[in-house]
């Protein structure tokens, strides 16, 4: 294989979902939830394939998600984005990262990320030549050190890799924070590339897009897509929004990785992010339920947990319970109660870190969290 892929190994989402179903275990590692999205979505892609919408799409994306995109961007964030020139589809956000990073960054290029990263930064930032510098969130808050971002930026760096809401820590940027990440974009001349899967993931802080900061949109490329904001994590459609001459350079590698998107699936999540308030207060409630169910059972069984304000994971350090090494922990749970979690530390550069760090997924159904809780009692 090439020096490009060296030491990438396994995706830890695959170990674990792989050893869930040898060991039957209830799977709250990978995040993906185990209700399906609304009917009327999976019924309109249904009709949409019914009705001869099975070739290629346009590589840009089909025109009424295309409009879709920027309808919900202007309603949700009063950002106007031209649905010709401004808007990429792609397959789910990770192609969307993908893309962009090889796109923008060169070879030495220095990519600042925030640390625990989602694993497809560290994967693509390789594959571009580029070296990534973390910025590293910590517990018990999470919060964005400022002073040690303004300290990653040299000469050499030409993006910030921003995740809000974050996995897997659950901190939601706020407006002050988003505000010194732009100060310094600005002040160096950086591109930000602003991952918001999760834009509709939090509960009683408000989700900021970096893009909406005075000064930004024409430097921020701002990605997201349908798989979790509608539970249809398999769909894999994503986009990228901003300036013309940053979704250009992502659609011009996206172009040549797959060409084009699910052209039946586009038309469905076009009439997703088109339904109304209801649908988002609603979903966000059921998962904020979900979320406290879990960080409760999880306290009252002796962790330390750190309740996210955003995305569906919640974080907790297993020392208190006489654990030390997540990686172990997780390896070994599945046998002894099965129950999967994924363990920060590979998520970091200094694995010692997220040692004791451990993260469960809360988008299952009451009866799943209260089942892997009990099997937990058991256990611990
Ligand atoms: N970014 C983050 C932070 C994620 O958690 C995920 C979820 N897998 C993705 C990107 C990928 O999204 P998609 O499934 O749309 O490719
Ligand atoms: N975003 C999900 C997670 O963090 C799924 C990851 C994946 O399968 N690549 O669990």
């Amino acid at each position: 294989s090439s020096a490009r892929i060296a030491g990438l190994g396994t995706t830890i989402f695959a170990e674990m979902s792989a050893l869930a179903v040898r060991t039957g275990s209830i799977n709250l590692g990978q995040g993906f939830p185990d209700t399906d999205g609304p009917a009327s979505i999976i019924d309109a892609a249904a009709d949409a394939m019914r009705s001869g919408r099975n070739q290629y799409a346009p590589g840009i994306g089909v025109p009424e998600l295309r409009l879709a995109i920027a309808a919900h961007q202007q309603r949700f964030y009063g950002l106007t984005i031209d649905p010709d020139t401004e808007v990429g589809v792609t397959t789910g956000a990770t192609e969307a990262i993908a893309s962009a990073i090889l796109g923008l960054v060169d070879p030495g290029d220095e990519v600042i990320v925030l640390e625990p990263y989602y694993d497809s930064y560290v994967a693509v930032i390789q594959m571009a030549g580029g070296v990534r510098k973390p910025v590293t969130l910590r517990a018990p808050d999470f919060r964005l050190p400022i002073d040690e971002l303004r300290a990653a930026v040299s000469t050499r760096t030409t993006a910030i890799l921003l995740n809000t809401p974050h996995n897997p820590t659950g901190t939601v940027l706020t407006r002050e924070e988003l505000e010194a990440v732009a100060a310094v974009a600005q002040e160096h001349d950086l591109v930000v590339i602003s991952d918001e899967v999760y834009e509709h993931l939090t509960f009683g802080v408000p989700h900021i897009p970096i893009a909406t900061l005075p000064g930004m949109r024409e430097r921020t490329l701002t990605i997201s897509s349908g798989g979790k904001s509608f539970s249809l994590t398999g769909w894999k459609i994503g986009w990228a929004t901003g300036p013309s001459s940053l979704v250009s350079a992502t659609i011009g590698v996206k172009q040549f990785l797959t060409y084009t998107s699910g052209s039946a699936l586009q038309p469905a999540i076009a009439e997703a992010l088109r339904f109304d308030d209801a649908y988002f207060s609603s979903f966000v409630t059921q998962m904020q339920k979900q979320r406290d169910l879990l960080c409760t059972g999880l306290a009252d069984l002796g962790f330390e947990v750190f309740v996210p304000e955003g995305t569906y994971f919640a974080t907790t350090d297993i020392r208190p319970l006489g654990f030390t090494d997540g990686m172990e922990f997780c390896r070994a749970l599945p046998e002894v109660a099965g129950v999967v979690a994924i363990p920060h530390q590979v998520f970091y550069d200094d694995a010692e870190a997220g040692a004791p760090l451990v993260r469960w997924a809360f988008c299952k159904k009451p009866e799943v969290i209260a089942e892997a809780l009990e099997r937990l009692k058991g256990l611990l």
